[in-house]
């Protein structure tokens, strides 16, 4: 029993097993090296030995063997020197080294057989270069094995006990201590190779172990833990690589990049977690749509991208585009929830639209923003149009940062009427911009260029103090409906600065209503609705603006404190001939008049489009059929005229 576990000890000792992949790669590694020298040591002294003995042993001791050996340890030099430069599977490693493992033992047994065998023709000196041939090649080869430990011990013991049992019953004393010194010298370089093979394995060890950690390092430095697409660092990695490339061979790169509407909403309604798995369903679809030129990486939130090497015409991106779009407008099967959501995507291509990486990636981000402005859900490609827009918007970023506001920012006033009655129940405030060096700039142009580069805040600010301090001067029953941009609800500080300005200003809050758009509801909905609430608080009414161009649902509607909604002039523009557009008004003001909502129609023009809605019984509305904004001068002209039909129709007549 213990002689049979004692035998699978040393079986596991001198054999190699595939137990420590890593640690067999490493010493494959280090043997192509060092294996070649240690057969080249082994026949600079086999032939240093062999050539002594020419004239007194037989040609096949002192000619052939050596020869012989020469040609098995040429073939084994080739051998490894040929796969030094190969990474060599497991399998082949182990393979190598079971190898050197076979061939120390088969020359050891055959240089101790040999060295041994030429004993008897030598005169003494030759017998001392027999001993010194032992010792030396038998030390000199337990070093070049060092890393195979097994190996090592293998040829210290073949070559060694004989050498050392023959040369101690020599009866020669000098012998009988090169015998004994040999034997403690080997002895003592066995131990250096134990603990050095230990060192050697802990090394590989270490050096594994510190690859993983990189390796994981790399892996998570790379790629979005969520969806496993490579992330944002990753994608500006991929996307200049493949912008050389496709330079160096003339091809055409497309980068898109994808923005998912109603994200935010479902993340707050059925928080995180839903959200995570919503994204990562999203991440796959995406893969699942590319193809081998595509590749799909997040870049945080709800924001992906696309990096399209050698992508076909503008109409095969824009396709491509939409095909992406109408996929993810299908609904999303969650755990807990089934969603709907969409996408949009804008695409900017090199060379045509693009010159450099920055500007590729920059591009398609404008035409997805500015696409999304007016029709979300689709593909848009950036154009020739748009470097126009970005200078002007640039122009006019310019001349805000410049400007003084407090002079150049008026405001004017546009009545919102009853429909019934026809007086005026309040005004909406809009502002006006009057710069020295761009002149008129309207507000559809200068808001948003104010909210991108974060300067709105200061200009509701500029804009609602004087709305107030004019709307003071009012009738009690004359209200007030003011703008806010997505930023004055969605800053931390936004809506606490409003509330400061309206208390201030001494005026009711009740007369006061302020106009939210559902954009900033899709921006942060929890952040919006929380001030939201802090306004409402205050007594101030709440009007959603532009109601219907987006994509609010009723669930979203009644989760707000909303006192109104404003219908988009969109849908009144043609209210009169237009079925879809009939259908739609009346479904919303049925909707809000369920709601408890009060309803204001916009852009009512004409004198058919104001007899449909008293038909549908429409309760307020605004438009140039009533009156354009006007400034605060006209409007104490203005108010007396609580019944405003008559000087109204004149006006559009004067309008048009
Ligand atoms: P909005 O809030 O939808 O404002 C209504 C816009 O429609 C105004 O354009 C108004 O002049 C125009 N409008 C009114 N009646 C009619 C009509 O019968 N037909 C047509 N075709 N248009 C009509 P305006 O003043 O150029 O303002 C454009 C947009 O700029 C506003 O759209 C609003 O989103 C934004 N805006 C204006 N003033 C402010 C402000 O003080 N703060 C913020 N955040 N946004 C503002
Ligand atoms: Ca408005
Ligand atoms: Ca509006």
């Amino acid at each position: 029993m213990l002689l049979k576990s004692l035998l699978v000890r040393v079986r596991r000792f001198i054999s190699v097993t595939d137990e420590n992949p890593e640690l067999l790669k490493a010493q494959f590694e280090v043997f192509s090296s060092q294996v070649p020298l240690m057969y080249a040591i082994m026949l600079i002294s086999a032939w240093a030995l062999a050539i002594t003995f020419i004239d007194s042993a037989p040609p096949l001791l002192a000619i052939y063997v050596p020869v012989f050996f020469t040609l098995v340890c040429c073939i084994r030099i080739i051998g490894w020197l040929r796969s030094r430069h190969i990474v060599p599977t497991i399998e082949a490693a182990r393979k190598a080294l079971t190898r050197t493992n076979l061939f120390a033992l088969l020359i050891g047994v055959a240089i101790t057989a040999w060295s041994l065998s030429l004993y008897p023709y030598g005169d003494p000196y030759m017998r001392g270069n027999i001993a010194f041939f032992m010792a030396i090649t038998g030390v000199g080869v337990i070093i070049c094995l060092l890393q195979l430990r097994s190996a090592a011990f293998m040829v210290a013991i073949i070559i060694n006990i004989p050498f050392v049992l023959y040369f101690s019953f020599s009866g020669i004393p000098s012998f009988i201590g090169m015998a004994i010194n040999t034997f403690l010298v080997s002895g003592a370089l066995l131990m250096v190779v134990a603990v050095q093979f230990r060192h050697f394995a802990a090394a590989v060890d270490a050096r594994t172990r510190l690859e993983t950690v990189n390796e994981e390092n790399f892996r998570l430095a790379n790629h979005d833990s969520l969806t496993g697409l490579t992330n944002r660092r990753k994608f500006f990695y991929n996307l200049t690589e493949t912008f050389y490339d496709a330079r160096a061979k003339g091809q055409r790169l497309a980068v898109g990049i994808i923005d998912l509407d109603g994200f935010k909403p479902v993340n707050d309604l059925y928080g995180h977690v839903v959200g995570d798995s919503l994204l990562g369903d999203v991440g796959r679809l995406l893969v699942s749509l590319a193809d081998r030129n595509m590749l799909v990486s997040r870049l945080g939130g709800d924001e992906f991208a696309l990096i399209i090497r050698d992508c076909g015409s503008d109409s095969d991106l824009l396709a491509k585009g939409e095909q992406i779009c109408t996929a993810l407008r299908s609904p999303f099967v969650l755990a807990d929830a089934t969603v709907q959501i969409s996408g949009s995507i804008g695409f900017s291509t090199f060379p045509h639209l693009a010159d450099n990486v920055h500007e590729l990636y920059e591009r398609a981000d404008y035409a997805l923003y500015h696409g999304k402005r007016t029709n979300r859900g689709h593909a848009f490609l950036f154009s020739i149009d748009h470097v126009v827009e970005i200078e002007q918007s640039s122009r006019i970023e310019q001349a805000l940062r410049n400007a003084d506001l407090d002079r150049e920012l008026s405001v004017v006033y546009q009545p919102i009427v009853d429909i019934k009655t026809r007086k005026t129940r309040a005004f909406e405030a809009l502002a006006r911009w009057n710069n020295p060096v761009l002149g008129n700039v309207p507000p559809a142009l200068f808001i948003p260029v104010a909210e991108r580069a974060g300067l709105v805040g200061g200009l509701t600010r500029i804009i609602l103090e004087k709305a107030l301090v004019t709307a003071a001067s009012w009738p009690e029953d004359v209200g007030l409906s003011f703008n806010l941009s997505t930023q004055d609800i969605c800053s931390p500080d936004g809506a606490v600065r409003i509330v400061g300005t309206i208390m201030a200003s001494g005026i009711d809050p009740q007369r006061l209503d302020l106009e939210i758009t559902e954009t900033a509801m899709m921006y942060d909905f929890a952040r919006a609705k929380t001030a939201i609430e802090t306004l409402k608080t205050l007594g101030c009414g709440i009007a959603l603006d532009d109601f219907g161009t987006g994509y609010s649902s009723l669930s979203q509607l009644h989760a707000l404190p909303l006192t109104k909604i404003k219908i988009d002039r969109s849908f009144v523009s043609d209210i009169d001939k237009n079925p879809a557009s009939y259908k739609i008004v009346k479904s919303l003001l049925a909707l809000s008049r369920d709601m408890g909502l009060g309803c204001v129609v916009e852009g009512v023009e004409t004198r058919e489009e104001m007899d449909t809605l008293v038909s549908l019984g429409g309760q307020l509305a605004q438009g140039y059929y009533y009156s354009h904004a006007i400034s605060e001068a006209e409007i104490d002209a203005f108010l007396p005229n609580t019944v405003v039909a008559i000087s109204a129709e004149k006006r559009t007549v004067a309008a048009q």
